[in-house]
């Protein structure tokens, strides 16, 4: 198993790129939770965001929210997770996308997930923030199988949603990509204050629980 940096992060050269301006913004597609909307499966946040949310909602960003599970399932609703492989596997029809009681939902998030791609390339997103361990939204981790289960198991790899985006060449960034966050809010600040953060790939937990 590696454990090296997820080819879905944005690369360096992407923070390469001229400061936004309010007449050029930089278009970012979120996870709607992380944008605030009630959209989880018991119509909450998933967390408190405003922090996020703080540096990122300002003129020179145009944000574009989705939530793949509201758009096939509505809001409150039971927790899909991805057995037998991950969002590209789901996608490609090797693996399925289960609610935690076990009906099959694989259908419902495959087609939320080319929505969201759809809507993302229609809308010229130049990156998403999505949220972590979702069976949708998921990047880097998410769980092999039900969340539920006693011996609750971790996988690398993108939800469906994510998979989608980033087989249509859309770099990610979860919540939990502290440099990749701070170097976005470097670019868009126009400051240079990364110092030891660190994306969720490189932290002691991941590089423990993969690197087995
Ligand atoms: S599917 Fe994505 S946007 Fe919707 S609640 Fe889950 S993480 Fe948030």
């Amino acid at each position: 198993m590696t454990t090296a940096r997820p080819a879905h992060l944005p690369s360096a050269a992407f923070f390469q790129r001229p400061r936004p301006t309010a007449e050029q913004p930089l278009v970012v597609m979120m996870s709607a939770c992380l944008g605030g909307v009630g959209c989880g499966v018991d119509g909450s946040t998933n967390g408190d965001h405003t922090g996020l949310r703080s540096w990122l909602v300002r003129p020179e960003v145009r944000i574009v929210k989705f939530c793949p599970e509201h758009f096939s399932f509505g809001t409150p609703r039971l927790t899909p997770d991805n057995h037998g492989g991950n969002g590209f596997d789901v996608l490609d029809g090797k693996a399925r996308s289960l609610a935690e009681d076990g009906t099959d939902w694989t259908a419902g998030m495959v087609k939320a997930a080319y929505e969201m791609r759809d809507r993302a390339l229609r809308e010229k997103v130049d990156l998403a923030i999505l949220m972590d361990i979702s069976g949708a939204c998921g990047s880097t981790v998410t769980y092999l199988g039900s969340r539920f289960a006693a011996d609750k198991v971790y996988q690398q790899g993108p939800g469906v949603a994510a998979a989608a985006l980033i087989r249509a060449g859309i770099p990610v960034i979860s919540q939990r990509d502290d440099r990749s966050l701070r170097m976005l809010r470097d670019l868009i600040d126009g400051t240079q204050l990364l110092e030891e953060e660190r994306d969720h790939w490189e932290k002691e937990w991941y590089q423990g629980y993969f690197g087995k």
